[in-house]
């Protein structure tokens, strides 16, 4: 049903357009015109102010003839990583290679070209759907900057696929850390380190104690971390030292329990400051909201159930980095990651084999035909 040498060639259509994060007019403005002859109303939502970006996040929507279906939402992102000046796609025995001076730009050109291709499907075939929603974002290499700042009043979807995982198509990811910064100024008091030492509160000192009365940092547990990962804090060796600052990143999938986790880490290191006289200033800066999706909620049900009929090596799976899918989970629609097969992603000698492309549009196609079951 999927028309394979029309993905290849919206595929080689779409990466030679360079898109570096932030300037994604070009692909932006292919994208809307394929929205548009697809009768998806499209719109570029206002980000780009925030962003810092030449365009928004372009957006589109098939109205469904089903009712009481589910919404689906599919994104992807149109930015890739440098060197991204145009790519021209090699084949080479069924799989897609750049030439060696750019990346391919799978990432994640596979995600869109496989929305487009399915979208497409649907419609020549008469296939019965609820309505289907599709975002492409911006700037989502350089901290998903598209679907952070989006205005989620704009999402009218019910159950969300992010296409940008790693893996062979079939594999999904439902959950993926919260990620919260601990900023934290532990200030003590200047003096002469020869003439009067007394006189100062050194605050080297008492974050060192602060942070060795943390009592466990690293791998907390199989979903949690805690990392120092800067430090910061003094003027001259003969000056006892009057302020120090650290950061601590802490990631785990689940709120409530980072939420104790920053709490008992305030606690700890509160303590150990005051009592040697200090002051404590600790900004908590959320940086990434979570991805937990139950196996056994709609968004999966339907997505599981879609591979399994495709007989694609199925699998649910958490990851330990932050993408677009986490900022829509944080904006209330529940989305998973889908593995696009890109392989070797962020390097010039990135590939995707056409399989695994073809593969992830049969998908796409057949969640929108379970959700339509729903
Ligand atoms: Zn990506």
């Amino acid at each position: 049903m999927i028309n394979e040498e029309r993905i290849i060639a919206e595929f080689t259509e779409l990466v030679a357009v360079p898109c570096p994060s932030k300037d994604e007019r070009m692909e932006a403005d292919i994208i809307y015109r394929k929205l548009q002859e697809l009768g998806m109303n499209p719109q570029i939502d206002e980000v780009a102010a925030q962003v810092g970006s030449s365009v928004g996040n372009v957006w589109g929507i098939l109205k469904g003839n089903l009712e009481n279906v589910p919404a689906v939402f599919f994104e992807a992102h149109m930015d890739s990583v440098a060197p991204t000046t145009g790519t021209t796609v090699i084949r080479k025995n069924g799989i897609l290679y750049s030439d060696g001076t750019t990346t391919l730009g799978g990432d994640d050109k596979a995600g869109i070209v496989a929305i487009f291709e399915a979208l497409r499907v649907i419609k020549e075939n008469n296939i019965p759907h609820g309505d289907i929603q599709v975002c492409f974002t911006v700037a989502e290499e350089i901290g998903c900057l598209g679907a952070k700042f989006l205005d989620k009043n704009l999402i009218k979807a019910d159950i969300g696929y992010s296409l940008d995982g790693g893996g062979k198509p079939g594999l999904v990811f439902n959950a993926a850390p919260r990620l919260v910064e601990l900023e934290v100024k532990v200030i003590g008091k200047s003096a002469h380190a020869g003439i009067e030492p007394e006189k100062g509160i050194n605050s080297i000192m008492l974050a060192a104690q602060a942070l060795a009365a943390i009592p466990q940092y690293g791998r907390l547990d199989e979903e949690t971390t805690l990392n120092v990962g800067k430090i910061n804090g003094g003027l001259a060796p003969n000056i006892v030292a009057e302020e120090t600052s650290f950061v601590i990143d802490m990631r785990c999938p689940k709120n409530e329990k980072l939420d104790q986790l920053i709490e008992a880490t305030k606690q700890v290191l509160t303590t150990a400051v005051e009592q040697g006289g200090g002051v404590i200033e600790i900004n908590v800066v959320e940086n990434c909201p979570a991805i937990y999706i139950d196996k056994n909620s709609k968004v999966v049900e339907v997505v599981l159930e879609a591979s399994n009929k495709l007989g694609l090596n199925t699998g649910l799976q958490g990851t330990g980095g932050c993408s677009d899918a986490n900022f829509f989970n944080g904006h209330g629609l529940p989305m998973v990651v889908l593995a696009t097969g890109m392989e070797k992603v962020h390097t010039t000698e990135e590939f995707l084999e056409e399989e695994d492309l073809f593969d992830l549009t049969k998908l796409v196609v057949e969640i929108i035909k379970t959700a339509a079951t729903k």
